[in-house]
């Protein structure tokens, strides 16, 4: 597959066109933001890191069924992707009461509820991501109410297969997020962009030590250790 010129640059990422108009290379960069872009530091093997996670999580949905972009591994921190069309939305799941959802609720971080909370959000960062609802996003023309419908039960099947996947590694799948976007080639509904410690909270079952962005967010330290740690796990798994 052949590398040509390069298409979108975020903050965390670059994609790059090939020479198959469905197909586009994906390069995870050591750049790390926080808070709509107010913190940025850069870590030294974190793209490589989250290219690695992302892989095993993508694949690991391919295999179960569930349809993402992801294609194959191409280098330390470049995938081969399937294009597509962005919607601009997030869907975040909850297992736990976290991050900005614990103070919006006004509840201890860490609560536990029964239910599994799924939360919509317009990706827009002069907005600072609202939360929107269905109707919000039909209004704005990001989706139909048939795709929100989709993104709604793939992101609950998303999480029915990594809460369980990720507690054979040890972790606990706290909450994520999870980005769609329509497959340049047949326009079906599929998961776009990572899955990985930047998007997860991901919290070791033993110690209770945060694995995961925050670590970042809240000058934890020890980042890229604890993102290697996830690594580490997540291969153990996959090679039993
Ligand atoms: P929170 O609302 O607490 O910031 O985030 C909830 C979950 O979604 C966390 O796992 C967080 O990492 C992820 N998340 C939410 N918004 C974003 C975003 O804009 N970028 C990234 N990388 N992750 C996000």
């Amino acid at each position: 597959m052949k590398k040509g010129a390069l298409i979108f640059e975020g903050n965390e990422k670059q994609v790059f066109a090939t020479d198959h108009p469905d197909k586009v290379i994906f390069r995870y960069k050591d750049v790390t933001v926080a808070y709509n872009n107010v913190k940025r530091a850069r870590f030294i093997g974190k793209g490589a890191l989250n290219n690695q996670i992302s892989a095993i999580l993508l694949d690991y949905l391919n295999r179960n069924g569930v349809e993402t972009h992801f294609i194959s591994l191409l280098s330390d921190q470049e995938q081969l992707c399937r294009k597509i069309e962005i919607i601009p939305l997030q869907v975040v799941v909850h297992n736990r009461i976290a991050g900005s959802l614990a103070y919006r609720l006004g509840v201890p971080e860490g609560f536990r509820h029964a239910n599994t909370i799924v939360d919509l959000r317009y990706n827009n960062d002069d907005l600072d991501d609202p939360i929107i609802n269905r109707d919000h996003a039909v209004a704005l023309g990001l989706a139909t109410y048939q795709e929100l419908d989709g993104m709604y039960d793939c992101a609950r099947r998303v999480n029915s297969l990594l809460k369980p996947f990720f507690h054979q590694a040890g972790i606990e799948l706290v909450d994520m997020k999870i980005e769609f976007g329509r497959a340049s080639d047949t326009g079906a509904l599929i998961i776009s962009d990572e899955i990985s410690p930047d998007t997860c909270r991901l919290w070791d079952e033993a110690t209770g030590e945060r694995m995961d962005k925050d670590r970042f967010r809240l000058d934890l330290s020890r980042v890229v250790e604890s993102y290697s740690n996830v690594l580490k796990r997540l291969k153990q798994v996959t090679e039993q």
